[in-house]
């Protein structure tokens, strides 16, 4: 925590609002509307929730086909299923890891050959990295398909100066508690039209009516966000900034111990943008090494050092077996996903508590 979260969260008490309503969520939703240059934000209990509304008011349905990245956190891709349809994944390429132009374009012809364009097209920012957005959403357009763009780890970082999670129709950040900021759970859905968030926000509110009487029309959820985690949510986008330069310091630590050895390659940051190096990410050549990704986070995980692997990509989830794949020549994802490590990553490690971890992670790689 930041600081004020308390004081937010203490106002909600003293206001008795701790409802899905109050002034904290409006202000929390005012700050990210602020902080992102958007011009409607909804503020809901997970980002998960976010990416099924979207996908819900794009009118996403069964039988219809959802483009989406591969290498992500299963997250992404849920909401999909829950509207009864299909997804297509797309493979990274190596410059972002994020959904790479070429295999999406190779998609969208195949499917447009068949007369099947798929309904949306969900495309992450992973790790804090902005995927290619002037590619993608150029391929997009011509098809004339959305676009949601999950920034659920991408909130601060800015792709040619404008802000993660603004280039789509729909805009997607998460405040989960492993996430940039926090409201312990929580998410927000973001748009440049204001009359789609205000169908959000019905759909977050089990689609009510206007009537005084309960009536509704159509299906609707229980996605708002509580006036309690709002208040955390307010005082979290107080320190973002802050957070996002410690992230990227703990990175730049990392690469300056690590990256001159032959066989680690750190996650690249895409030209003219801002990575928010939520997590500090990196591959390993094991022939060059003589020890795999897996290798290393076990021996890690013996010295208390809990380094992570790389998302496992979608399609090679067993959930989604049956599931379309599009990848470039060779499958990146897949490469990334077997020689990617996430290292230790949190702001309250300390400067020396970082040099202890690469301590460990040296003495790993070379012995
Ligand atoms: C965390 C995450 C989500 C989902 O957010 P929740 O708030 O946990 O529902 C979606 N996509 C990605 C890539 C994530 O990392």
């Amino acid at each position: 925590m930041g600081g004020a979260e308390e004081k937010y969260v203490k106002e909600a008490f003293d206001t008795n609002w701790i409802a899905p309503l109050g002034n904290n969520v409006n202000e929390f939703e005012n700050q990210v509307k602020e902080f992102t240059g958007t011009k409607a934000a909804c503020a809901l209990s997970s980002g998960t929730g976010g990416i099924h509304i979207a996908l819900d008011l794009l009118d996403v349905g069964q039988g219809d086909f959802v483009f989406c990245s591969s290498l992500t956190f299963i997250a992404s891709a849920n909401p999909i299923l829950y509207l009864g349809a299909e997804p297509v994944f797309i493979d990274s390429d190596l410059d972002s890891w994020n959904m790479s132009p070429v295999a999406l374009k190779k998609a969208f012809e195949d499917y447009a050959s068949k007369g099947q364009l798929p309904k949306a097209v969900v495309i992450v920012n992973l790790y804090g990295q902005s995927a290619k957005m002037d590619e993608l959403m150029a391929i997009c357009d011509e098809y004339g398909v959305a676009v949601v763009e999950d920034a659920a780890e991408s909130l601060g970082s800015r792709y040619k100066g404008k802000m993660s999670g603004t280039f789509g129709k729909f805009g997607i950040y998460s405040f989960n508690g492993n996430k940039i900021i926090t409201t312990s759970g929580g998410g927000m859905i973001v748009s440049d039209d204001e009359e789609m968030i205000q169908k959000a926000l019905k759909k977050a509110t089990q689609s009510r009516d206007q009537a005084v009487h309960y009536q509704h029309s159509e299906v609707g959820y229980n996605y708002r966000l509580s006036n309690i985690s709002a208040g955390i949510g307010r005082g979290q986008m107080e320190v973002l900034e802050k957070r996002v330069e410690q992230k990227r310091a703990i990175f730049d630590r990392y690469v300056e111990a690590l990256d001159h050895i032959d066989g680690i390659e750190f996650m690249p940051e895409l030209e003219n943008t801002l990575h928010n190096r939520w997590l500090s990410t990196l591959t390993v050549d094991s022939e060059k090494l003589g020890v795999t990704a897996a290798e290393i986070i076990e021996k890690l995980a013996k010295l208390n050092v809990e380094a992570r692997p790389v998302w496992k990509p979608m399609h090679m989830q067993p959930l989604f077996a049956e599931c379309d794949y599009y990848s470039e020549e060779q499958d990146n994802s897949k490469y990334l996903f077997e020689t990617g490590i996430c290292l230790p990553s949190d702001t309250k490690m300390t400067a020396e508590d970082q040099e202890s971890v690469i301590e460990r992670i040296r003495e790993k790689i070379h012995g």
